[in-house]
């Protein structure tokens, strides 16, 4: 359960921008992710019109899949380009608009859905600058691509973020989805989070 010289790893959020940019978005996946299937019960746990949220959300097609089961989306995600493809690719319409509590955030919000359908909110901003009082509470997380993309010394910060600020209630719950592999042999992200890092970030 050793990360090597993963621990110290950064990649600055100017980074992330320019991989959107370049289209070097090798994690995104145009069919969605077969574990939220697979697993779909366990985060709903039957009930419907739940409030989820997407942390890091890229264009994930699963917010959409979510929406249209009734079922509320919350995301953030720093690039602007990423949201703007997911309404784009899903032919939602949106408006836009700022985020008075955060300097520089928007926030991009679909239109006209069915009205059978959840809202879609999309926050361009950084994860660290939200809070339950601008973003609300959660019943649900899907985390792809969060805790294993975050900087190694942010995971307290993100877990902490996700599990204390923002969950509901006890019955909240949240859906990770990690790699495995060698982290000497590959630099990250995705990040290598051994399950021992786990279980303590989670309690
Ligand atoms: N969850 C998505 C994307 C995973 S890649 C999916 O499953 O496809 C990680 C994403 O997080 C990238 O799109 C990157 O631009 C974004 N990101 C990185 N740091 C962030 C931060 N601090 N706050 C919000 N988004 C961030």
């Amino acid at each position: 359960s050793d990360i090597g010289a993963q621990k110290d790893k950064v990649v600055t959020e100017e980074e992330w921008l320019q991989k959107w940019e370049m289209g070097n978005i090798g994690f995104h996946k145009e069919q969605g992710h077969p574990l939220l299937q697979k697993y779909l019960d366990v985060l709903l746990n039957g009930r419907s019109g739940l409030r989820i949220f997407f942390p890091l959300c890229g264009k994930a097609v699963e917010m959409k899949w979510l929406a249209d089961m009734g079922h509320s989306i919350v995301g953030v995600e720093v690039s602007e380009q990423a949201l703007k493809e997911f309404f784009a690719e899903h032919s939602l319409p949106y408006h836009k608009e700022p985020v008075p509590e955060i300097l520089g955030a928007k926030k991009l919000q679909a239109c006209f859905l069915a009205f059978t359908s959840g809202n879609i909110s999309l926050y361009c901003c950084s994860i660290y600058d939200l809070s339950s009082s601008i973003v609300g509470k959660f019943d649900g997380v899907w985390d792809r691509g969060a805790l294993v993309a975050v900087n190694p010394r942010d995971r307290q910060r993100l877990v902490t973020l996700l599990c204390y600020c923002l969950f509901s209630n006890k019955n909240s719950s949240y859906l990770l989805v990690t790699v495995s592999y060698d982290p000497n042999k590959h630099k990250g992200p995705p990040f290598y989070v051994p399950e021992s890092e786990i279980k303590s970030l989670f309690g």
